[in-house]
């Protein structure tokens, strides 16, 4: 049997300075056999493929919100799968405004879908383009909502006000335990959900960087950019939080993704995004990059 688990990250950046190094927001938990999509903010999809991933192996695509860095390449995602061989609808999660996001995409795809169709022929399965939604409701204990070959997937409510609701998700898979914490600042609800976990993958915002950026926008007169940046600390979580958390909650380990500002991958720029962590939380932190494979293993 196929005892595999992990994260494949296809995304590992957030929505400032769009560079190709870290793509939005994404990833892939491989469980045995099982591939759940979390996420497919711009540039995710066109990572699968490099990332040793078939589209069409994936059944399952969880969103924690609807932020842009978070949806918009689903329809890229949606064609790989159906090229790639998909023959059933895909299975969809997420808060309220799901179905939207959906209903509004596939529309938006529907006179490409027809000529495809007209093109190929039955080369491609008329239900290997479409979703079955399910909107989950919001509870602040993880609550289980979906179990297939083995994985169990839970949802929580976590603070990304005014994104409400914002969800996180854990999952479990053969007494292993994984949490990804979607966007959200300091929360007790993700904190209770993280409690005990072999591995928390969190997103982290860096305080002293994103001023630097300010500062470098203030220098070159883009006020208005200096300004709207600003604000995003408000709903973030920042590096020594993310370590406080991690430190109350016990996790086994921690895997930063969904970095804000989206540093370079370069051992020292990343070693500099998490200065003084180690100082708050004793077990290993590691800062993930595009299309990296990063197993979920049992804490000691
Ligand atoms: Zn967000
Ligand atoms: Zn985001």
């Amino acid at each position: 049997m196929d005892g595999r688990f992990e994260v494949v990250f296809l995304g590992t950046g957030s929505p400032l300075d769009q560079s190709g190094h870290r793509c939005g927001a994404g990833q892939v938990v491989v469980a045995g056999e099982t591939h759940v999509l979390v996420d497919c903010g711009w540039g995710a999809a066109r990572r699968l493929r490099p990332s040793g991933i078939v589209p069409a192996l994936i059944d399952v695509a969880l969103f924690t919100h609807m932020h842009t860095d978070h949806i918009t390449d689903v329809p890229d995602f949606l064609f790989q799968r159906w090229t790639s061989g998909a023959t059933k609808p895909l299975q969809v999660f997420g808060p309220e405004g799901t179905a939207e996001m959906m209903e509004g995409f596939l529309l938006a795809l529907r006179r490409d879908i027809g000529y495809r169709k007209a093109h190929h022929g039955d080369k491609l399965h008329p239900d290997g383009i479409r979703a079955e939604v399910t909107e989950l409701p919001v509870t602040k204990r993880p609550a289980t909502f979906l179990e297939l070959g083995g994985l169990r997937f839970e949802s929580f409510e976590v603070d990304h006000y005014p994104v409400v609701p914002a969800f996180g998700y854990r999952a479990v898979f053969e007494g292993r335990s994984l949490v990804l914490s979607g966007d959200t600042v300091f929360c007790e609800t993700l904190a209770e959900a993280a409690k005990g976990t072999d591995m928390l993958v969190c997103e982290a915002l860096n305080l002293p960087m994103i001023d630097e950026v300010i500062a470098m926008l203030k220098a070159a007169g883009r006020e208005r950019e200096a300004s709207l940046l600003g604000d995003v600390p408000s709903y973030h979580i920042e590096t020594n939080e993310v370590a406080r958390l991690a430190r109350e909650a016990e996790v086994g380990e921690l895997v930063l993704s969904h970095l804000i500002p989206p540093v370079l991958n370069d051992s020292e720029r990343e070693a500099a995004f998490v200065e003084g962590m180690d100082g708050i939380y004793g077990g290993r932190i590691r800062v993930a990059r595009d299309m990296q494979r990063i197993p979920v293993t049992k804490r000691a």
